[in-house]
């Protein structure tokens, strides 16, 4: 019997993208010695994404799809399809054509030699603007420096696991998966495959400015409570410094040296107040996380698919 291989899709307003992904998978697989199937997942679009999975769905036998009751985003998209996946492998890959299909046979060859994870490092885009660039860069050094797993720059949600690894994600219930970082913190064996993006094939980036700020700090606090720690450490910092200031000032004003105060006050108060706020912002962050998953709500809802077993 041949080997099943799943793929899932994220989709959010991509109605011009689906068939042009489905059927560049459709030729690599063409050579492959693979039963495949592909699941998009229909994240709440407000085009005709739907419709246009569901015609799919209706020609070929192998096209599949779940649809949310609303957007839940990108991350829960990829968890919701790698749950109802039933593949001896899931591979997970964006609707735009940038994470070329291509190298699906690479990551297959590998699985086969036993790793459990593959995993992909996108090469740096010289065509993406310098803002973007940039603050992807950023992202990871973020996530790497206040967090306690390590991620290679430019590991996006372009993986290949093993039923196995499927099934422990499972397991996992956290509101907002943080996927790239969950899966390397799982361990197994894992091997990284070097790719070049390629172009968005229709329409524009679903992430905002927003969206992203978000993700880094979800990476961050969803995976150690280091930036805790560092609110600590300034604190204790910034009173070994006053406490050498408090001598100066105490003998300024026995001996009446006079200094002018707005601006230094000014500047001390603003600085602090900034300071407190993002430290109790912090704070308040994993405190809003451990609300969030007390309330033990189902992470995302389907409304419609026609997999056929969803347990
Ligand atoms: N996506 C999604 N829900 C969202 C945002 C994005 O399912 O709320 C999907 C999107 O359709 C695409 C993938 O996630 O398949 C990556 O999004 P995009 O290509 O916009 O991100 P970028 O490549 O710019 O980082
Ligand atoms: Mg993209």
């Amino acid at each position: 019997m041949r080997k099943l291989v799943s793929i899932v899709i994220p989709a959010y307003n991509e109605s011009d993208n689906i068939r042009n992904i489905f059927d560049k998978i459709a030729v690599v697989f063409n050579t492959l010695p693979y039963e495949w199937e592909v699941i998009f997942v229909d994240d709440g679009s407000k085009d005709e994404t739907l419709s246009t999975v569901k015609a799919l769905s209706k020609e070929y036998n192998n096209a599949f799809f779940l649809e949310f009751s609303k957007n839940f985003g990108h991350q829960l998209a990829v968890k919701a399809g790698l749950d109802n996946a039933y593949g001896d492998c899931v591979i997970s890959l964006d609707c735009d054509a940038q994470h070329p299909p291509e190298i699906i046979p690479d990551m297959l060859v590998k699985w086969e030699e036993g790793f459990d994870i593959v995993y992909t490092i996108r090469e740096e885009d010289k065509r993406l603007s310098k803002a973007k660039r940039s603050s992807s860069n950023l992202f990871y050094k973020l996530v790497n420096s206040l967090s306690d797993i390590e991620l290679e720059a430019g590991t996006a949600d372009f993986r290949l696991m093993d039923r196995t690894v499927v099934n422990v994600f499972r397991n996992f219930h956290e509101t907002e998966p943080f996927l790239r970082g969950l899966t390397k913190w799982l361990g197994f064996k894992q091997y990284g495959i070097r790719y070049e993006p390629a172009e968005r094939f229709a329409g524009n980036s679903k992430y905002s400015l927003k969206k992203m700020v978000r993700l880094a700090l979800h990476g961050v606090t969803s995976f150690s409570i280091k930036p805790l720690y560092t609110a600590v450490y300034v604190g204790l910092i910034m009173s070994l410094l006053s406490l050498l200031y408090i001598p100066y000032v105490v003998y300024a004003f026995y001996n009446h040296i006079e200094v002018s105060g707005w601006a230094s006050i000014i500047i001390t108060i603003v600085f602090f107040g900034g300071l407190q706020l993002i430290m109790l912002g912090i704070i308040g962050i994993y405190v809003g996380k451990m609300f969030m998953q007390t309330k033990n709500r189902p992470n995302y809802i389907i409304r419609s698919t026609n997999l056929k077993d969803q347990s």
